[in-house]
């Protein structure tokens, strides 16, 4: 395996997605710090797929510290929104004073409202994780969560948009799951589980 005894990167400077991955790699053993913690640039995301944004993000932090990389691309795709605001997701949040999610919460509720259509609104979660290697290699592993969008807000736990979205099959939003619950059905440990199969497999 790969990373037998080697330090991973997260190459990220969310601390919801650092705790979230963090959870994820710590049964496998694996040694982790993050972009945030080794001071890394934040470098532009300028792809408009998540699979490149993830590889921009990945292979910046595997070039800066000369260790293995792993980022994450993500964010909420709602149907009858085509699928916005998919790679803008946290750019929905951004206002001068730093990220502001119950306005992107809020945002995604008045554009749903404006189509005219009805409940349920089907949407899904979807990530992307790049495993970059400092020799400019990579591994990309994408992985997703279907559910609907609630309002109000409900719940405390977890980040983002995790208060308005009901994964398929529950009745209670991520923000108000367990944070066990929600890494056993997430995109993100879709993806994870897919990058395990192919990297500690
Ligand atoms: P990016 O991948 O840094 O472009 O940002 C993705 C954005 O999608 C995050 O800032 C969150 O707003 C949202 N997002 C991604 N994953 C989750 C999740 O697990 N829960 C809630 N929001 C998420």
């Amino acid at each position: 395996m790969r990373l037998d005894g080697q330090t991973l990167v997260i190459a990220s400077h969310n601390a919801g997605k650092v705790r979230e991955i963090a959870a994820l790699l710590e049964p496998r053993g694996v040694m982790v710090t993050s972009a945030g913690d080794l001071n890394l640039a934040v470098p532009e995301e300028t792809e408009t797929t998540f699979a490149g944004n993830a590889r921009i993000k990945a292979h910046a932090a595997a070039r800066a510290s000369g260790m293995p990389a792993l980022s994450d691309d993500s964010g909420l795709e709602v149907a009858v929104l085509d699928g916005a605001p998919g790679v803008y997701t946290a750019d929905w949040a951004e206002t001068p004073e730093g990220r502001d999610f119950y306005m992107a919460m809020e945002r995604v509720w008045t554009e749903l409202q404006n189509t005219g259509a009805a409940a349920p609104f089907t949407a899904r979660f979807v990530c992307t994780l790049c495993l970059a290697w400092p020799d400019g290699t990579d591994a990309v592993f994408e992985g997703s969560v279907e559910g609907r969008i609630t309002w109000p807000p409900r719940g405390t736990n977890g980040f983002g948009f995790d208060p308005v979205f009901i994964p398929e099959g529950h009745d209670i939003t991520f923000g108000e799951m367990e944070p066990a619950a929600k890494h056993a059905m997430s995109h993100r440990a879709d993806a994870f589980a897919k990058l395990v199969q192919g990297t500690f497999g």
